[in-house]
């Protein structure tokens, strides 16, 4: 949640233009970010551009959730395919009342909305305490075994914890990805053996911190594996370009998919159609006529 520069690029450089070898679906998109309102027609034409076809925007609370369904009512179609997640992000978990559950369960009855989150357990920060959090995301996990809806869910530090939670609730829930995967080989077999779904971010194109992430890329079956850029978070830093206020967008889902195929040693063709073929089961999209 870093603040962002007023100032960024009204267009991206010629050398960010990167097209996609297949339609990809950015399965972790921050478009209600303050960031995003100046020139959201055209960070979604961007998109489409580089053959980022459908974007599930993230509902992190209440208020994002809602302006996340009220912007695929109003900017979806045309190419582009948008849906919305809704959920009580672990930072804000504090605020998790009565109220606020009937609120979220709510929204899980639209039919933009394809999955509870994000929510989830980030011992990192603490924005909320740990025991906050952990009432906040049983009652999720609850809203998703009721509804029946896939899971999107943030874990940061909190592993051990996580594996547990989600132990004792495997038998109710359908799907979940953990998004923004960045921890260890245990942590990443250990979800793997509950069956879970690991969303990659452009994490490890930091050649600062993503090194062992590149050696483990490779244990995530395609059927598993799904691709986002967590935008305006989690710039790449392996592009060929700058970009002015340093704002992620979808257009540059196409740099992520060529490094981790890089690190999968397989094409960016199979992983691009891979990774989108396993979102499209994961949360349930209808067929997109854009796309072959
Ligand atoms: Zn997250």
């Amino acid at each position: 949640m870093a603040e962002h520069p007023a100032q960024f690029d009204d267009v991206l450089p010629e050398a960010l233009r990167f097209t996609a070898p297949a339609p990809l679906v950015d399965i972790g998109a921050n478009l209600t970010h303050e960031s995003f309102a100046r020139d959201l027609p055209a960070v979604l034409g961007r998109a489409r551009a580089a053959n980022v076809t459908t974007l599930i925007l993230t509902g992190t609370d209440r208020e994002h959730a809602e302006q996340a369904v009220a912007m695929c009512r109003e900017h979806g179609g045309d190419g582009l395919s948008l849906h919305a997640t809704a959920g009580v992000h672990p930072h804000d978990a504090s605020r998790w009342d009565g109220e606020l559950a009937a609120a979220m369960a709510a929204l899980q009855r639209l039919p933009e909305v394809v999955a509870v989150g994000e929510c989830g357990l980030d011992f990192n920060r603490n924005f909320s305490t740990p025991a906050e959090q952990e009432r906040a995301f049983e009652a999720q996990l609850e809203i998703a075994a009721a509804c029946g809806k896939p899971l999107f869910i943030h874990e940061r530090d909190a592993g051990r914890r996580m594996r547990e939670m989600l132990r004792a609730w495997r038998d109710d829930i359908g799907d979940a990805v953990v998004h923004c995967f960045t921890a260890e080989r245990d942590t990443l077999h250990g979800y793997l053996d509950l069956d879970l779904h690991i969303g990659l971010t452009g994490w490890l194109c930091d050649e600062r911190r993503g090194h062992h992430l590149r050696e483990l890329v490779g244990d995530i079956p395609l059927a598993r594996l799904m691709v986002e850029t967590d935008c305006p978070y989690l710039l790449p830093r392996n592009l060929p370009a700058k970009l002015k206020g340093r704002r992620h967008e979808p257009a540059l889902l196409p740099w992520i998919v060529r490094e981790i195929a890089h690190w999968r040693g397989e094409s960016e063709a199979a992983l691009a159609a891979g990774t989108t073929a396993t979102a499209r089961r994961f949360f349930r999209l209808p067929p997109n006529h854009e796309e072959n």
